[in-house]
């Protein structure tokens, strides 16, 4: 029997057990579990939604400047525990704590946005459409929705969903990553404290069970989804199988473009936050840099290779480091697999991560950066999305190439460009098939009054996560026209259809 604290759920504003099976948590800096996540059954997530379905209708009829305030409140509490909520994030995930921080920022801009609601649901409405006529249009919740998140950010992702979901007037049911639990769970009990009813948000921590229980279940009327593109894939298909409105956001391959005119130095900077940061486990990192020209590639190169020699790795909770350990220990091992992978395949790795030794620490899941050059497509690490803190070079001749290129792969989520070419810029942004696309910026990732999302098989469904596609989402768009003929008129009858003729 496993004496380790345990992680359940939370359902009616209680933190409860539920589901007779659990997996360990892994403090990923030092290869040890501290915890064990419940893994909620059918049973447990069929509460969870039963409570949630009776917490709509008042909900629904509170007005959106009260929900509006709860978000308000909620933000000031995320500021207040931000030590304690990025505490738990690097202890689950690894990131450093600078970087847990940058995350629940972010999470927090997206709780600022969603307490503008009674702004954002203001309808359209139309004086006279006909003869004493007027009609409008209103957003509607929807009813119990719900949300699945991945591990790389435990605490922004969620945010991106149930606080702009809840002040619509929905209640939600999110199912955060088996793997960091912990961190959202917490943010739920802040949001109860903020003025958030007991079941308008439950939390069931789980595994495909309690997934399939939500994509399955007739009263959920909506699936948030971001994870790995397999899963999303089958969460779209399964959810909208099931007559629900779906958004499944997938993983990633991002591509940064080097132009022969870039200023260098200032690249080389960008692309090192933006593919070791957070140990590369972000879907908007920069796994691939394209070089145009091989002046232009040997300079990355060599400026790359500069920066990593200063780069300080350790456990994330220590002063000082650029970057944490890897998640789980089978993430790593499947990460070092890439790496061996890219030698066999011929790409030349310029530097070696695989020996790094973490000196007090040697049991945790470190892997130093890794840098490839001469990567070239049809290459498994050109190919698929590793995850990790390996960047591959890639040397073309032109932009045209480049461009070719990137639309040719499966992926869509992010790019960008480094130059000082306007026209090439210009053209770069107009024409490429990505949906999230940076000018000399690596991580374009949309502020929260923007929407995010990528192309291709980044994205499954149509609408786009936060910002104001999140008020689309989560609304259902109703349009009433209405009359009121002046008493004692009489009117006959008209068989001809309605129009303004
Ligand atoms: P994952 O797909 O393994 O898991 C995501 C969620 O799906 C988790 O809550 C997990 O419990 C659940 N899940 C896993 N297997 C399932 C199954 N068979 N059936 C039903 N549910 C299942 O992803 P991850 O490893 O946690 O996260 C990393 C991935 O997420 C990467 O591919 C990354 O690119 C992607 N990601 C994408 C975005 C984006 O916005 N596009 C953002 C962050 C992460």
């Amino acid at each position: 029997m496993s004496t380790l604290p345990t992680v359940g759920h939370l359902i009616d504003g209680k933190r409860v057990d539920g589901g007779s099976r659990s997996q360990d948590v892994f403090n990923p800096a030092t290869g040890k579990a501290e915890k064990r996540v419940l893994l909620a059954d059918k049973t447990t997530v069929e509460l969870a939604i039963a409570n949630a379905q009776e917490a709509f209708p008042a909900w629904r009829n509170t007005p959106p400047l009260k929900r509006a305030r709860v978000m308000g409140n909620l933000k000031v509490l995320l500021e207040k525990h931000a030590d304690e909520l990025c505490a738990m994030i690097t202890a689950e995930h690894g990131k450093v704590l600078a970087d847990a921080l940058g995350e629940l920022q972010r999470g927090i801009e997206n709780v600022e946005y969603a307490s503008y609601v009674p702004e954002l649901l203001k309808g359209e409405h139309s004086k006279n459409v006909g003869p004493a006529i007027d009609s409008w249009s209103e957003f509607q919740a929807l009813g119990v929705t719900a949300g699945i998140t991945p591990f790389n950010f435990p605490a922004m992702v969620p945010l991106w969903m149930w606080p702009m979901a809840v002040a619509c007037g929905n209640s939600f049911i999110l199912k955060p990553s088996e793997r960091d639990p912990t961190s959202a769970l917490r943010i739920a009990e802040l949001a109860l404290e903020a003025g958030l009813p007991p079941g308008v948000l439950n939390v069931v921590n789980g595994d495909k069970e309690s997934v399939d229980t939500l994509l399955q279940d007739p009263r959920v009327k909506a699936v948030s989804f971001v994870g790995s593109t397999p899963i999303a894939e089958y969460i779209y298909a399964e959810g909208c199988k099931h007559g629900k409105r779906v958004q499944a956001l997938g993983g990633a391959k991002n591509h940064a473009v080097v132009m022969p005119d870039a200023d260098v130095a200032n690249a080389v900077s960008a692309l090192m936050g933006a593919a070791y940061g957070s140990c590369g486990e972000r879907c908007m990192a920069i796994p691939l840099v394209v070089a145009v020209g091989d002046a232009a590639a040997d300079a990355v190169i060599a400026g790359l290779k500069a920066e990593i020699a200063k780069m300080k790795v350790g456990p994330g909770t220590a002063p000082g480091m650029d970057m944490g350990p890897l998640v789980t220990k089978p993430h790593f091992e499947k990460v070092k697999a890439y790496v061996d992978q890219g030698v066999k395949e011929g790409a030349t790795l310029v530097v070696d991560g695989r020996n790094l030794k973490v000196a007090g620490h040697e049991d945790g899941y470190f892997l130093g950066p890794c840098l490839f050059d001469n990567v070239k497509p049809g290459m498994v690490i050109y190919q698929e999305e590793i995850f990790g803190p390996v960047l591959g070079v890639v040397r073309v001749k032109s932009l045209q190439e480049a461009m070719d290129m990137i639309d040719a792969h499966e992926y869509g989520n992010g790019t960008c460009i480094f130059t000082r070419d306007g026209e090439a810029a210009r053209y770069f942004t107009d024409n490429i098939l990505v949906g999230m696309v940076g000018v000399n910026v690596p991580l374009p990732v949309p502020v929260a009054y923007h929407s995010f999302g990528g192309w291709k098989r980044s994205l499954f469904g149509d609408l786009h996560a936060y910002g104001p596609d999140a008020v689309r989402f989560y609304t259902k768009r109703k349009t009433i026209t209405q009359r009121w003929p002046s008493a004692g008129v009489r009117e006959g009858a008209v068989f001809s259809f309605p129009s303004s003729k």
